[in-house]
This record gives structure tokens, sequence and C-alpha cells, in this order.
């Protein structure tokens, strides 16, 4: 008999669950991708995310071959495309994991309806994508929290599954046809500093990170230039890299950094479980706030200056390159460019979160819409009032300004702390620098912040 193996956001051997069930229950299996246009259609399809699955693809063929299999991959609606390939392997059942977004739990919904008129059984897998399942864990009286140090509590007793080994052989059905894997090479407009995907280069990632690294990170991850957090974050999205497998090793490393390693995991998780409770949240307002965004023409060309990074604010503006030319940026980036835009510049989270998405490698629904609405106050931050100061922040994680002079050549010149505040520089100094003065002064944007939210 024969089973099919869906692939979706779980492109790895290691440690899969659907694949050692079907290979379990089957002689032969089906290990299949389905490039599907309604992805590309809700926007999870932009160019760092292609070349980064072309990446995954790739090497999930690689590893399927060493083991005498291969990956099929076909292109349509993935309810129409798996039921043609069960019917063409003759296949029982059809394994995949489960989804955390409304598209996702659509997609479930089709395929059962597709397969069921021909007798064939969809299974599908929790604790693949997320360590502890959404809904797995929950508080009383709610289907999930909406807090994250009572989960992270609750999630660090969780007994997690032991990792499983990659399957040793894998068969496949000589009869089911491929289509050509999808080349990173034709992706265009992939940004330069991208790096390689796929479960090797994300194992090999993971191995070296926890070996060297991982016990500098309770210390070192808030500093922008020193580079000191995983990069696993696309590896993790994609899921070349098992998000329990990673809990595990970091445990078993234990120590601050590996603790607070966990803890940021524990985090992805969070996210994904308040969007499959709330899957609207990944469009509307999580906690309704009543004051109104900025918009038109004014608002307009602030958010292109945000996007460019031209804001005046130097570490705003480095990190908005950094997305730019890595498909990439440090967590304390985000935190400080989401914020600019949604307390300071007072545009709509949206908006951000929209541009984030185009470039983003680990680009996420549940992670990147979820921590827009916690930095704009319309999520799960229980001080939603809270605004960073890019001055400050940056004094104190970029305090030689080398994540600066990295992104913004503009300044190299200028020595820290000067460099944060390059509008206060005058005379020859000032006028000898190609670098924009602040879009809005910081005491301007907070007046605008305050006074908004007084009408809440
Ligand atoms: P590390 O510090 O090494 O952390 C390890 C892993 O933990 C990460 O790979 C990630 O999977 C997870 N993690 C860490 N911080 C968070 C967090 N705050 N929320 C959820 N998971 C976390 N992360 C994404 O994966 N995709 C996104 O689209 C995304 N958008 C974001 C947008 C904003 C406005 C903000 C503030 C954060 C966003 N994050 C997103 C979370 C975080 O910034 C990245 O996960 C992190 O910077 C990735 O780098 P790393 O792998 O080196 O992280």
């Amino acid at each position: 008999n024969v089973c099919v193996v869906l692939f979706t956001s779980d492109l790895r051997l290691h440690d899969h669950p659907p694949l050692r069930a079907a290979l379990r229950a089957a002689d032969e299996i089906v290990p299949l991708f389905v490039r599907d246009p309604a992805v590309d259609r809700a926007g999870f399809a932009a160019p760092n995310r292609l070349a980064f699955l072309a990446d995954c693809l790739a090497d999930l063929d690689r590893g399927l071959s060493e083991r005498g299999g291969r990956l099929v991959v076909r292109t349509g609606a993935t309810a129409a495309e798996v039921r043609a390939v069960a019917r063409q392997a003759g296949a029982d059942e059809v394994h995949m994991a489960a989804g955390c977004s409304a598209f996702a739990h659509d997609r479930e919904d089709r395929l059962r309806r597709a397969l069921e008129p021909d007798g064939r059984r969809l299974q599908v897998h929790d604790a693949v994508i997320t360590a502890v399942p959404p809904g797995g864990i929950t508080p009383q009286g709610s289907d999930h929290f909406a807090v994250f140090t009572p989960y992270f509590r609750r999630w660090t007793a969780e007994p997690l599954r032991t990792p499983l080994a990659a399957p040793r052989a894998v068969r496949v059905p000589p009869a089911v046809r491929s289509e050509e894997l999808p080349a990173r090479a034709s992706v265009a407009s992939v940004s330069a500093g991208l790096p390689t995907g796929g479960e090797r280069a994300g194992r090999k990632r993971l191995t070296a990170w926890l070996s060297r690294h991982a016990d500098a990170y309770a210390d070192r991850h808030d500093d922008l230039a020193g580079d000191a957090t995983s990069r696993l974050s696309p590896y993790l999205h994609f899921g070349a890299v098992s998000a329990t497998e990673a809990v595990h090793r970091a445990r078993a490393r234990s120590g601050a950094g590996a603790e607070a390693f966990v803890r940021q995991l524990c985090w992805r998780d969070f996210h994904h479980q308040v969007l499959a409770a709330r899957p609207e949240a990944a469009r509307e307002d999580y906690r309704t706030r009543h004051d109104r965004w900025r918009h038109g023409e004014e608002a307009e060309a602030d958010l292109q200056a945000w996007r460019e990074g031209r804001t005046g604010y130097p570490v705003v503006d480095a990190a908005m390159r950094q997305l730019a030319h890595e498909g990439w940026m440090h967590n304390r980036g985000r935190l400080l460019a989401a914020s600019f835009l949604t307390k300071t510049l007072y545009i709509d989270w949206r908006e951000g979160a929209r541009h984030f998405l185009r470039l983003l490698v680990d680009g996420d629904i549940a992670n990147n819409q979820l921590n827009w609405q916690w930095v704009a106050g319309t999520g799960t931050d229980t001080r939603p009032g809270r605004v960073l100061n890019p001055v400050l922040q940056a004094r104190r994680y970029d305090p030689e300004g080398a994540y600066v002079h990295r992104w913004v050549p503009e300044l190299a010149g200028v020595p820290a702390p000067a460099v944060h505040e390059p509008w206060k520089l005058t005379g020859p100094e000032r006028a000898a620098l190609d670098y924009p003065d602040p879009l809005v002064s910081l005491a301007d944007g907070l007046t605008r912040f305050r006074h908004a939210r007084g009408r809440d």
C-alpha cells in the first residue's frame, strides 16, 4: 500500500511525524509538495521566501534521493493536486502537519472534502510546526493564552515528544511524475545577503550556534551589531529545522543562554496559538483601539521614507536597510522600526507588517502580524502604551555605533554617541552629511501618540 506525505511548513526529514507515520503504514510513499497559486495570491510568496523555499525543496529532494526516494512537486490547487496524486498512486491515506493560520485550516477542510468521496483518509499531525500544539494548553475559561508569562510557565512544564530520527530508506512509486523543482536562480529581486535554505544548512547552523554562541546569548542577544542571535528564524519558518528538536537540544545544553533561547522559541509557539484561536488577528486588531491612524499624502510620504530607511533616525534607518539587504532584521531592530512607525509616525501597523512580509525571509503570519500588534499596542503586550525611544535604545544596544556605521554609510565618519543624533551636529560637520533631518521630532511624535490615545 501507499501513503502520500504532504509537506507544507515542515520541509525536513528529521523529526517529521507525518513522514514517520506514513512509512509505518505503507511500503511506498509519495513525498509531495504543492505549489498552490492561492499561496501567492494570499501574499505569502515574496521573492526572498520563494528563493529560500527553492533551496529547501532542492535539499529535501536531495535528502530523499540519498534514501532511495525523491520529492514530487506539483502546481495547482492543493486539494485537487493531492487528490490526483493519491488516485494515481493508489494511496489510502494522506499525512500532513496541522497548520495554524486560517489559510491552513481552510486547506485542511478542502483536502478532507476532496479525499473522502474516494474513501481516502486525511491524517493531520499535531506538534510538527510548533513544539506545543496550539490549543494543547489553555488557561481556565479561554481557548488561548493572551499573556505570555503564564503561557511560558505552562509551556515549560509541558512534556515534549522525543525528536524522531530521519528515515533510512524511502520508496516512491515510479509511476508518479514530478514537475521540475523551482530553481532559486529563477527568482527575481532577491536580497543580496539572503542565506542558503534547506534542512542541511539549518541543522548545521543549529549545531554550530548551540555549541559556539548559545552561552553568550542571554547577555548579547540585544547587541545590534554583535549578531549574537541564532538566525534560525527562516529555517524554523519553513520547518527545515524542527522547533521541538531545537528546544530539546537547547535544554540538553542548559545555562542561561540556552534558557533564554528556549524562551524565544516559546514566543514563537505563543503567537501561533493566538493566531490559531483568533485567525482574524492576521488583519484585524486583536484588542480594539478607537483612535485613528494617520492617513493622507503626508503620512504616505513618511511611510515611504520609513520603508527606504530615510527617517532621519539612524538606528531605525539601519534596521530598515538591513531588511532590504538581507531579507532579515535583528529583533531589536524590528522592535524599534515597528515602534517608530506605529507610535511616532502614527501609521497603521498593517502597513508596516505588509512591508515586512514583502521582504522577510522568515516572514510569517503568526510571528509577523502578532509581533506587529504587540508593538503597536493592539496586541498582547500588557503595557500597550510604551514607546521605544530610538535614541536611548541606540545608545544602549549600539553603543559604538557599529550597527549604524554598517548600514548607513553616510554616517560612517560620525563617531558614537553623536552618530545616533546627527541632527545635533552643527556647521560644516552637519553640512557635509548627505543624511536627512528627522521626519518628526520625538517630542512631537510622543505628543501625537498621547493625544490620540487620550481619545481611546
Ligand atoms: P533568535 O533570537 O535566535 O531566537 C530563536 C528563535 O525564536 C527565532 O528564530 C524565532 O523562531 C523565535 N523567536 C524569537 N523571538 C521571537 C518573537 N518575538 N516572536 C516569535 N518568535 C520569536 N519572527 C519570525 O520568525 N517571523 C516574522 O515574520 C517576524 N516578524 C516580526 C515582526 C516584528 C515587528 C517583531 C518585533 C518581531 C518579529 N519576529 C518575527 C520575531 C523575531 O524578531 C525574529 O524571530 C528573530 O529576530 C529572528 O532572529 P533569530 O532567528 O536570530 O532569533
